[in-house]
């Protein structure tokens, strides 16, 4: 298929990220519900503890889509506060903008569409970065993780919450068969595009293991690296911190 992407070039990835997220937009919340049986809400949960996020701060939600994480920033850093989500993808945003206004999320939230490998703020400007299941999307992840870095404050901390590596084989059996058979049929079955959830479980098994990505955001300057694995290694969330 075409979406092993080790073979298409960079403006290919790209477009193909592009189609995929326009394509599922409408139906993403409801999907992530289905696909993951609601254990997303968990995995989120304790990325939020795990920010440590105060009353005042400001937090930049990367990759934010349909803005489950800003929400919850938002009510955490109040008036006095600001979060800013930021996605490549126009379709994301706009389903996240209109989630958050209908809830009454408003006042310190910013949306803006920008690029994770280049993004459009000024250096050490927010206390917290989380990417919340976006790197695997991007197509030049150490740039990305170097620009992050860049606008964190001296001190800030960035979570990268993602699809990892199970090393228990039963699991990672029953992990493939679900990936490879009941995600493209939900997808077919619910938002009538299989190729985008197979393109998902695809972009799942090609994402860096947990040590690959601990190293890669060493590499970005990165200190205190360290990650936490949640349903046995199916997702994972990193840590690290800007000197
Ligand atoms: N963070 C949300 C969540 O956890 O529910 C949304 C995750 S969704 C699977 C991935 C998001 O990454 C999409 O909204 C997509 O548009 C965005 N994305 C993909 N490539 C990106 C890039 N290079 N820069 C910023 N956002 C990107």
């Amino acid at each position: 298929t075409h979406f092993g992407y080790k073979t298409v070039d960079r403006d290919d990835k790209q477009k193909l990220v592009a189609e995929v997220f326009q394509s599922v937009a409408g139906k993403y919340d409801l999907m992530n519900d289905l696909m993951s049986m609601g254990v997303h809400r968990l995995w989120k949960r304790f990325t939020i503890e795990m920010s440590a996020a105060r009353p005042g701060q400001k937090i930049l939600d990367i990759a934010g889509g349909t803005g489950d994480l800003t929400a919850k920033f938002a009510k955490i850093v109040g008036d006095q506060g600001q979060v800013v989500l930021a996605d490549i993808n126009d379709a994301m945003l706009e389903v996240g903008r209109d989630k958050l206004t209908d809830a009454g999320v408003c006042g310190n939230v910013d949306y803006v569409q920008a690029n994770a490998e280049d993004l459009p703020f000024t250096d050490n400007t927010f206390d917290c970065i989380t990417i919340a299941f976006g790197l695997r999307n991007v197509t030049d992840k150490d740039k990305a993780l170097r620009s992050m870095n860049r606008v964190l404050k001296p001190g800030g901390r960035l979570l990268v919450l993602e699809f990892s590596r199970t090393d228990n084989q039963l699991l990672s059996k029953l992990y493939d068969a679900y990936s490879f058979t009941a995600l493209p049929l939900m997808g077919k079955l619910i938002a009538d595009d299989a190729e985008s959830y197979r393109y998902l479980a695809e972009s799942i098994r090609m994402h860096p293991d947990q040590d690959t990505l601990e190293q890669m955001m060493k590499s970005a300057g990165f200190v205190q690296t360290g990650y936490h694995n949640m349903t046995g290694g199916i997702v994972a969330l990193h840590k690290g911190i800007k000197p």
